[in-house]
């Protein structure tokens, strides 16, 4: 590369390009407003140079939805061009796997689910989950100018550090099959993150994700970045100690909020077959079902509060299975907070239920690549301006 390339990749234009690319990527879509405040740019600067990048075919325009109510004219959005490459997300449990196919503007283009084989050991439920994934992708490339795939995000059942070998099989066969990066993280951690970019906690800054199923996990979210912690175990809300002379967890330890809240021990204290019998029984009065579920939300409340109070967090977004309670279980965990977390009466925490659905963590999936500026997506600044003769940080504007 000559000198004069690098400076020109290195140049305050090349490095607001960037800032902008990066926004899109992150957001998905954005207007031009939009990115005056996310970038901190000026708006003669950001019209430059989204006029520039929409010439080159880095961006393009998409209609924004009509704001409610609004008057006037409704502000165009901008995203990555979606030919910039394609993200399979994958979310593999133990019973089955989930995964989506996105695009660089966000556009979910394909989504599928098989079920594991009960006896299948990780090698099998990997090997099925690409299977997923590359039937996803001849969906998603049928045409011939279809995009290209540009990584592969992983989200793995269980607590990470116990996972290096799941997770480096894994790494290896995305590499053998289909030749492109791979991420990977807990899948309910991946699930939160996908609440904090397109479903329920999308509007907070700093947020907890609870995913209530028969093991209890999470997300800590901060700037809608996962926070990993030092050994990557930070959102293990289901091995919070709740009581030290409880029952013995999985784990080990006494007393864990899983060990009182794991949907199997809700359900049994319920006396419930699943989670929609025991809806039907809260509403028809069962004094039963209405103790157990009120005590299970007790608990995730109180462990949530403390968490809230320890982090500051503005919204906390329940999931999984016992989710599907809906205000049963949303009441006892509201009250809990408004009991301990430190009042603000001008701005309450707020209590969401996930919105994203099945889908959750393979959306993370996406998220994680996404958000992963090492992973090639678009033409930066940089490619681009080594790429093509007339660099596009040179390029005079209109
Ligand atoms: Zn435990």
């Amino acid at each position: 590369m000559s000198q004069r390339r690098i400076r020109e990749a290195r140049s305050p234009r090349a490095q607001h390009e960037a800032a902008i690319l990066d926004e899109l990527r992150r957001r998905g879509r954005a207007s031009r407003g939009d990115l005056v405040t996310l970038t901190r740019l000026s708006r003669a600067t950001v019209s430059s140079i989204t006029g520039d990048l929409i010439r080159s075919g880095h961006i393009v325009r998409v209609e924004a939805a009509p704001t409610s109510g609004g008057v006037g004219r409704t502000p165009e959005h901008l995203t990555l061009n979606p030919t910039a490459g394609l993200v399979v997300g994958l979310d593999i449990g133990h019973r089955r796997v989930r995964g989506v196919v996105a695009d660089a503007a966000h556009a979910i283009v394909a989504s599928g689910e098989r079920l594991f084989d009960p006896s299948a050991g990780w090698a099998d439920r990997i090997e099925r989950s690409l299977d997923l994934a590359a039937t996803l992708l001849d969906r998603s490339t049928a045409d011939d100018d279809a995009p290209m795939l540009a990584a592969i995000g992983v989200g793995v059942a269980g607590t990470l550090p116990t996972r290096h070998r799941i997770i480096a099989h894994v790494e290896r066969r995305v590499g053998e099959r289909f030749g492109v990066p791979v991420r990977t993280d807990n899948n309910a951690r991946l699930a939160g993150l996908a609440e904090s970019v397109w479903g329920a906690a999308q509007d907070a800054d700093a947020s907890a994700y609870m995913r209530l199923s028969d093991g209890i996990g999470g997300a800590i979210v901060l700037d809608r970045r996962i926070h990993h912690g030092r050994n990557g175990r930070a959102g293990e809300f289901g091995h919070l100690c709740v009581d030290p002379v409880g029952p013995r967890c999985r784990c080990g330890n006494l007393g864990c909020l899983e060990a009182f809240v794991g949907l199997r021990a809700v359900l049994a204290e319920a006396g419930a077959q699943d989670v929609r019998s025991l809806a039907s029984m809260i509403d028809a009065g069962n004094l039963r079902a209405q103790a157990a579920t009120d005590d299970a939300g007790t608990r995730v409340g109180l462990v949530l509060a403390n968490v809230i109070t320890a982090l500051d967090l503005d919204e906390v977004v329940l999931g999984g299975e016992l989710a599907a309670l809906g205000d049963r279980l949303v009441r006892p965990v509201r009250r809990e907070l408004d009991r301990h977390v430190l009042a603000d009466e001008f701005d309450r925490v707020r209590v969401r239920l996930a919105r994203l659905g099945d889908l959750d963590g393979a959306l993370g999936g996406v998220a994680l690549v996404l958000y992963d500026r090492t992973i090639a997506l678009h033409r930066t600044a940089t490619a681009a301006a080594m790429a093509t003769p007339a660099p596009l940080v040179a390029t005079t504007t209109a």
